[in-house]
């Protein structure tokens, strides 16, 4: 974890997802900048992890995209901007620094110091699911992993991957396929019976591997880590279906059970919550806090809808509220993106001839 002094800035906006995305892009209109933090590894929340080759067909002017389509446009779209991307991060404390801006910090220990925050945290952070075993935490990063960023290192190794669905089996079979000096010693997929929640064509591409012996299946729950005596993970213990339990041998846990929004650190920020949504008002998606505004889906008020379209009108009204709130007494005047030489300028895109 690193400490370093606060990222001063002029909006943080919580949550990397579509509705954040837009947040950065209005705020930068009005000429506010931006850092973004977001849990997830990649931008676009809900569209990029849910639904990236779904089609969405009522984004106004867009008769059909698709959820990443929309994602990379959106991140396009704010570029201009230059928006700090903080990503792999869960924005955990947020409080009122006595100069009247925010003090933010994340659980990698980045910490910002924002006049105003937006908080666009849809359904809460998308983390990863997890099993309860006694001790896994000292592991964690290490010999127990929710993603792999080299799978390079598990040449020759005992690699077990707990999960049932499409990426638990499509890691397992990506490293059975990996280059033979790459790959691992044995490759076992782990859970609690033998019945998967995968599409057909890795179901199948599995079993063909299975049969073939390049990897192994074991029905079973997690229920103890062991050590060795230098405290090194050697073996998982796991209760089969029927009969006793197994110590598996394992240099490597990958647990592969996808991710799950959560809340989290937004309860703690003494925040009204209707439903797990915050209240804000219709004017300028404000909470009860001056400068704290918050948009898209994890806002209620009445008529609230969970559409994106929504979100996108919400992060406008509060970015105009937050240039008010950074520049008071200052008007905040509508511009058109098609005529102010000053957005044009903003955009960096060449003045259209009249
Ligand atoms: C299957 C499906 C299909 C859909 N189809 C449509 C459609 O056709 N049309 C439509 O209009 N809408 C559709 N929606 C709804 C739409 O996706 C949501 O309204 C939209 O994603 C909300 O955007 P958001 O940015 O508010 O939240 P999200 O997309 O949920 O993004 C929030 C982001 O905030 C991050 N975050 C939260 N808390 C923290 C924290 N403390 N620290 C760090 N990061 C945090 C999360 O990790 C997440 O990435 C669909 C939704 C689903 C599930």
């Amino acid at each position: 974890m690193t400490t370093a002094a606060p990222i001063e800035t002029d909006a943080l906006v919580i949550g990397a997802g579509p509705v954040g995305l837009f947040a950065v892009f209005e705020l930068g209109l009005l000429e506010l900048n931006a850092q973004v933090v977001d849990a997830l590894p990649h931008a676009g929340g809900q569209c990029a992890e849910l639904y990236p080759d779904k089609p969405i067909y009522d984004i106004p002017g867009l008769p059909a995209t698709t959820g990443r389509e929309l994602v990379d446009r959106l991140v396009q779209q704010a570029a201009p901007f230059k928006p700090g991307l903080h990503l792999g991060q869960l924005l955990a404390t947020l409080q009122r620094n006595p100069d009247g801006r925010w003090l933010a910090g994340t659980d990698q220990g980045t910490q910002f110091l924002a006049r105003v925050v937006v908080i666009a945290a849809g359904a809460g952070a998308f983390l990863p699911r997890s099993i309860a075993l006694d001790g896994l935490e000292r592991h964690l990063g290490r010999q127990i992993t929710y993603r792999l960023d080299d799978a390079a290192t598990l040449a020759g190794r005992q690699v077990l991957i707990v999960g049932d669905e499409d990426v638990a089996l499509e890691q397992a079979i990506a490293l059975a396929e990996a280059p033979a000096a790459q790959r691992p010693a044995r490759i076992t997929l782990i859970h609690r019976r033998e019945a998967f929640r995968a599409a057909a064509g890795t179901l199948a591409r599995f079993q063909t591997l299975r049969q073939q012996g390049a990897l192994h299946f074991v029905a079973g729950q997690p229920a103890a880590l062991v050590e060795a005596d230098d405290g090194r993970l050697q073996a998982l213990r796991l209760m089969p279906p029927t009969g006793e339990a197994i110590d598996l041998p394992c240099d490597q846990l990958l647990i592969r059970m996808g991710l799950s929004p959560r809340l989290g650190p937004i309860h703690d920020w003494g925040l009204a919550l209707e439903r797990k949504q915050l209240v804000v008002d219709t004017a300028r998606y404000q909470t009860a806090e001056p400068g704290l505004y918050a948009v898209g889906d994890i806002v209620t008020y009445p008529g609230k809808r969970k559409l994106l379209l929504s979100g996108f009108h919400e992060a406008t009204l509060a970015a105009f509220a937050a240039a008010a709130h950074v520049r008071p007494g200052e008007p905040v005047h509508l511009q058109y993106t098609t005529t102010s030489p000053r957005l044009h300028a903003l955009l960096g895109v060449a003045h259209p001839p009249r």
